[in-house]
């Protein structure tokens, strides 16, 4: 059996970027499960598929040729939708929004949990999402949800948008991440909650070497 940790939480918590050190530090496989959301909903939005076409978009979902590479002289990883990186494509807030609308369709997250549970491949797997704990991987080693107060992701989110010269509104930002924390928490379908045997962690006052600290040490323990 692969070993598999599961860090789940809401948007801006800081979890991707925990993962993604993690997973760099361990030596292990990386699933940032929200991209496959996020690649679904660009691949319907280059291709003029409606929103609330459930065929469609299903098929979509099942068929989506992605593929992630990480690039040696920056250990960032790059994301490709048939052969055309979409790193940045995929972090814009129209994607945001059509990704949490696409991740509410059953058969989209039928259709992507297979393809999920393939990163699970020697020597490990590090898996970022809102379900990896409950749903994807419900026999993980270890299950951590990570959280942070709606005001101190919004202002993380502030000033990662600062940092590439993107000039934001704090207020609608905020108002933009209790939104999505609605939307994502109340579906009926996979609605974020942390599995009954999650670490949770409260990010709000901490870095994240403070963070990859205290993960690292429930590893060990
Ligand atoms: O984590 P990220 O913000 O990239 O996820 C984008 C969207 O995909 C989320 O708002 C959520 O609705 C959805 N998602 C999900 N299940 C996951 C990961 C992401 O429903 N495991």
């Amino acid at each position: 059996e692969v070993p598999v940790i599961t860090i789940d939480g809401p948007s801006g918590s800081g979890k991707g970027t925990v993962s993604s050190l993690l997973a760099q530090q361990l030596g292990w496989h990386l699933l940032d499960s929200g991209a496959l959301y996020r690649l679904t909903a660009l691949a319907a939005l280059k291709a003029q598929i409606a929103l609330d076409d459930i065929a469609a978009l299903s098929k979509l979902a099942k068929n989506l040729d992605v593929s992630f590479r990480t690039c040696n002289e920056s250990s960032q990883m790059q994301i490709f939708l048939a052969e055309e990186d979409v790193s940045l494509q995929i972090r814009t807030e129209e994607v945001s929004l059509s990704a949490s609308k696409v991740a509410a369709i059953s058969e989209v997250r039928d259709n992507l949990f297979t393809r999920q549970q393939g990163f699970a491949q020697s020597p490990g797997l590090v898996a970022d999402g809102r379900d990896m704990g409950t749903v994807v991987f419900p026999d993980a080693d270890i299950k951590f949800f990570i959280t942070a107060s709606a005001e101190e992701r919004a202002q993380r989110r502030l000033k990662q948008l600062q940092a590439q010269g993107i000039d934001a509104n704090i207020q609608r930002i905020f108002e933009d991440i209790v939104a999505r924390d609605r939307r994502d928490s109340e579906r009926a379908i996979a609605p974020l909650l942390p599995a009954t045997d999650a670490i949770i962690i409260d990010t709000t006052p901490l870095t994240v070497d403070e963070v990859l600290v205290e993960i690292k040490a429930h590893l060990k323990g």
